[in-house]
């Protein structure tokens, strides 16, 4: 068996029974082994050769790169002794190489999960493998989440297969499980980790020439024995290594070889293959696990990769450049202990790698994950909370993507996909960018909006706060008409462009050389994408209003409108607000739709929201695009200031209020409830709701709690504000309101039957014992009293009482004076107790009354 494999034996050779063992049993295997050990190139073969894909079965290889696809196929295609797309094969997205008899078939990520819109049950698939799974791309979770779901209903019997080059499991086991695990430590050679003994400079300080300055120290310090491998994050920070490298005498006579995924096949694989003499391969992080060069003694690292992260300012995925974490960094440094012990070296600090995150954030957790949402939807998922997430998107973040799919109208109003998101799906590309470029197809205007996609997904072209004559002298020489910031960032690259790129002639203009340089390849990869779904590439060139429609197709979920003329105050769709940059174009419209918002922290704690490229569109076009979105509502509300409900007819689109018309009288129900609040909440307030109308309310209420057995309503809040609203029933303005009675309706809360009970229980005045009537004091939650002088009291024993003995009244006594003297509930005690002391020093100053 040996002979089919490569030469030498390789690490991984060591599980070959172990493995061969599993899959007698195991439909689930987790493979760890370090790279290099011979995962990649040799488990796909061994399944083939142990018969684990039966007699015609295929494997899958999924792999997170495309570079790598396809160096790994031909590697083992040349193993194998055959040609790529015999036995084995490969396929990336815009390129296949696979035959009908093909065996083991590499793939990037996102193809296998397509496939299955079309093809659910994978025939002819016996395995899949699941390479490089540590990288946790979204397209490689949801893959394997989907495969699970395979082997638990329709396919039992496909074997799937987890490698990883780290050997940390503990999230996979349980989720894989039941599960094989298979191990292998592999063998590595010591490697010593240096790191810089201050931190690089400037904002950030290039990391090239860092780069080269460590390739000639290690030269100096005899630690540049064998080949050298240098980490940059993307090709344009590997072209200027290689620049820094060819000035370095230290470098002089090395082969210097980048490696990325841009470069045509041949510079890749000069690479990889072992030259004659040193080499310097200055690569991606393709060279982190994906790939590995034999005779790497030397590893230097910048420490960064380019990163994809959704940019909530722009709305999309974009890639930034970030520091990588700690386990990233040891990966790339056992690159240099291979075949000998090595040396890594590292451009930050000791210090600096304190504060570095261990592990690198799924990308599940960094994305907008509204592109796999739709995949899923899809596939027929309907319920995208409950699929089986190996780790979910954070709730927020798919609650945002469910929602932009929706105004995209990728979603119907049921959350299935439309005809339109299924045709979405076919561009490798955002939703807002594939759903820009299909109405751009329609509009012919597939080549400008492509641009406007590149410029916006590369560095921001102009320059921030370029000064006021910059600004002039670019909208001087560029225009500034058209109502679109986008469109003046297009003439901007343009003129770039037609000044080559030129460092001084974009300065004048404000404009980032570098940035626009940068926006060529990204403008022909849109273009390949369109080309490939056959859009229409090659027209006329379109209206300026053809443009900002596709634009608006693409964000309609940022579409806003300005509040007034004097300020550059907005209202967006789902009832957010924002402010219009001071510099945009569309500064004129009344509408407008923002590519961009910017949330900036100010100094006093608030949050301003910037609306900046922006564009103008008009009403009619919404109606056109979205007529199911457009919604005529009536608003009602309080005027403080006037004190009177006003009413509005308005039509809103998504939420957001397009025009207004005051309606003559608002609708009675929500004015009188409107009215009602403000009364309730003391803005405004009715003569004639007085003390007998607390009066009667308090003795009500005193009853019916009283007797209970009576069941009289009572005056609780609800009941107040219900009476109010019917008080202010047909009014609209205080004015209205101001005199109104109300006595008659808040009694009317009581039948004359339950009033008459009332009168006769808890009267508004009480006899006493002398003949006297009195006032009975009621109060809400107190108990009720009589207040007499002394002299009105002559000839009263006791106190009457109310409900029939079941209240007991309390009286206050009070001097000819009328200040009070004593409370009591007990006459005949004070007539007793009290009053002849009373008496005595009343008489001395009150002679003149009488005194019994
Ligand atoms: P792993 O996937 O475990 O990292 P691979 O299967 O990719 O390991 O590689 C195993 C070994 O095969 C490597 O160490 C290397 O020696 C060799 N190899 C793999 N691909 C190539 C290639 N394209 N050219 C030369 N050697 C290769
Ligand atoms: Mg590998």
């Amino acid at each position: 068996m040996e002979k089919f494999y490569s030469s030498s034996m390789l690490p991984i050779h060591e599980i070959q029974p172990r493995l061969a063992k599993a899959i007698k049993h195991a439909k689930r295997i987790l493979l760890s082994a370090p790279t290099g050990s011979g995962k990649s190139t040799q488990i796909p073969q061994m399944l083939l050769d142990m018969g684990a894909l039966g007699t015609q079965g295929r494997v899958v290889v999924l792999q997170p790169r495309r570079l790598a696809t396809r160096m790994l196929a031909e590697r083992v295609a040349q193993e194998r002794g055959g040609n790529l797309g015999d036995e084995v094969g490969y396929q990336i997205r815009f390129e296949s190489h696979i035959g009908a008899d093909t065996r083991i078939q590499f793939e990037t990520e996102g193809i296998l999960l397509r496939r299955m819109l079309s093809e659910p049950t994978l025939p002819g698939v016996a395995a899949i493998v699941f390479d490089e799974f540590h990288e946790r791309h979204v397209y490689g979770d949801v893959t394997l989440a989907q495969a699970l779901e395979l082997q638990r209903t329709s396919r039992p019997d496909l074997l799937v297969v987890v490698m990883s080059a780290t050997l940390d499991t503990r999230l996979l086991e349980p989720y894989l499980a039941p599960c094989e695990l298979i191990r292998s430590e592999g063998r590595m050679h010591p490697v010593e980790v240096a790191y810089l003994s201050r931190p690089l400079h400037g904002d950030p300080e290039p990391p090239w020439e860092a780069a080269a300055a460590a390739y000639e120290n290690a030269v100096r310090n005899g630690r540049a024995e064998g080949d050298t491998l240098i980490f940059m994050p993307g090709a344009y920070e590997i072209q200027r290594t290689i620049e820094a490298l060819r000035h370095t005498p230290a470098a002089k006579g090395a082969l210097l070889l980048p490696l990325h995924g841009e470069l045509p096949p041949q510079e890749q694989d000069a690479a990889v293959s072992p030259q004659t003499g040193r080499k310097i391969v200055v690569a991606t992080n393709v060279a982190e696990t994906s790939l590995t060069i034999e005779g790497i003694r030397l590893v230097i690292d910048s420490g960064l990769a380019r990163v994809a992260r959704f940019d909530p300012w722009r709305g999309i995925n974009t890639l930034l450049v970030e520091h990588i974490s700690k386990a990233s960094a040891d990966q790339r440094a056992g690159r240099a202990g291979r075949t000998a012990p090595g040396y890594a070296l590292r451009l930050w600090t000791e210090a600096e790698q304190a504060g570095r995150a261990e592990q690198d954030v799924p990308e599940i957790k960094r994305v907008d994950p509204a592109e796999i949402l739709l995949t899923l939807k899809a596939l027929g998922i309907e319920d995208v909370e409950a699929f089986p997430w190996l780790e979910p998107p954070e709730p927020k973040a798919m609650e945002r993507a469910l929602g932009l799919l929706h105004d995209l109208g990728a979603l119907d109003a049921a959350g299935r996909p439309s005809p339109l998101g299924l045709r979405m799906l076919c561009f490798p590309l955002h939703p807002r960018y594939s759903r820009m470029l299909l109405a751009a197809a329609e509009r012919g205007a597939v080549r400008p909006i492509a641009l406007i996609a590149a410029i916006a997904q590369g560095r921001p072209l102009f320059v921030r706060n370029a000064g006021k004559q910059t600004v002039e002298q670019r909208r001087d020489i560029l225009g500034d008409t058209g109502g679109s910031d986008l469109f003046l960032l297009m003439r901007a690259w343009h003129y770039a462009r037609n000044n080559r790129f030129d460092v001084g002639r974009c300065r004048r203009l404000g404009i980032h050389a570098a940035a626009a340089r940068q926006v060529g390849p990204l403008w022909e990869r849109f273009l390949r994408i369109a080309e490939s779904q056959r859009l229409p590439v090659e027209t006329a060139a379109p209206e300026d209003e053809d443009i900002a429609k596709c634009i608006l197709a693409g964000f309609s979920d940022q579409v806003a409108r300005r509040l007034d003329k004097g300020t550059l105050r907005c209202e967006l769709v789902h009832g957010r607000r924002g402010e219009l940059a001071r510099d945009s174009i569309a500064d004129e419209a009344d509408l407008l739709v923002a590519n961009e918002i910017h949330e900036i922290g100010r100094g006093d704690g608030e949050l301003q929201v910037l609306l900046t490229q922006a564009t103008a569109i008009q009403e009619a076009w919404l109606r056109d695009l979205y007529p199911d979105d457009f919604a005529d509502q009536t608003s009602v509300q309080w005027d403080s200031a006037a004190r009177r409900v006003t009413a509005r007819r308005e039509t809103t689109f998504r939420g957001l209020v397009l025009t207004a018309k005051p309606l003559e009288s608002p609708p009675a129900e929500e004015a009188a409830r409107l009215l009602a609040k403000a009364v309730l909440h003391g803005e405004c307030t009715l003569k004639e709701w007085g003390h007998a109308v607390e009066q009667w309310m308090a003795r009500v209420n005193l009853l019916a709690e009283a007797w209970p057995e009576w069941a009289l309503p009572t005056y609780d809040e609800a009941a107040r504000e219900l009476l109010l609203q019917q008080i202010c029933h047909g009014s609209a303005s205080y004015k209205d309101i101001k005199t109104k009675p109300v006595l008659h309706t808040v009694k009317s809360l009581l039948s004359p039957a339950q009033q008459a009970l009332v009168d006769q229980h808890a009267p508004e005045r009480v006899e006493l014992a002398n003949e006297r009537k009195v006032n009975i004091h009621y109060a809400q939650a107190a108990q009720p009293f009589i207040s007499a002088r002394i002299q009105e009291l002559f000839g009263v024993d006791r106190l009457p009482t109310l409900a029939a003995g079941r209240i007991p009244l309390t009286l206050h006594i009070l001097a000819p004076s009328h200040r009070p003297v004593q409370i009591t509930r007990d006459l005949p005690g004070f007539w007793r107790d009290h009053y002849p002391r009373i008496k005595q020093e009343l008489q001395r100053k009150y002679p003149k009354h009488e005194w019994r």
